[in-house]
């Protein structure tokens, strides 16, 4: 598999306009985007970096999944991204090296991505994703 870089590290928040300042205001970098993902019950705000992004996510209902990180473990750093040539390449790779994972098959994310969960047992507690942009 290929992996190429960085795609995106994703912070759990409670609210983006509160989490934003500091990317905007503190850094002077800007926002790119807002985008609502229904299915991951979030609205993610888009930072990009040279060829990676911050994303903050905030979540749109009670039982998501950014909103039980944030009852667990606070706001923070919720996963990482890795940006994969191929996703489903890199996926029966990972599983054919017995790696265990969250999705078997890629799922839509925000900004078009095709994207999937690497389990974080295997991961040292970090969840992974790994994605695909065309
Ligand atoms: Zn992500």
């Amino acid at each position: 598999m290929k992996v190429k870089h960085i795609d995106h590290i994703g912070i759990a928040v409670k609210s983006l306009d509160k989490a934003g300042k500091f990317y905007t205001e503190a850094l002077g970098l800007k926002v790119h985007d807002v985008e609502t993902v229904t299915e991951q019950k979030v609205r993610v705000a888009f930072i990009p970096i040279t060829d990676s992004e911050v994303e903050l996510l905030e979540s749109t209902q009670e039982d998501g999944p950014v909103a039980k990180f944030i009852a667990a473990k606070g706001e923070g750093i919720q996963h990482l991204a890795f940006r994969v040539e191929n996703i489903e390449e890199a996926l029966a790779e990972l599983k054919a090296k017995g790696v265990r994972l969250i999705d078997e098959k890629p799922r839509m994310g925000a900004g078009g991505a095709r994207i999937a969960f690497i389990h974080p047992k295997e991961t040292n507690g970090v969840l992974v994703e790994i994605c695909q942009r065309d």
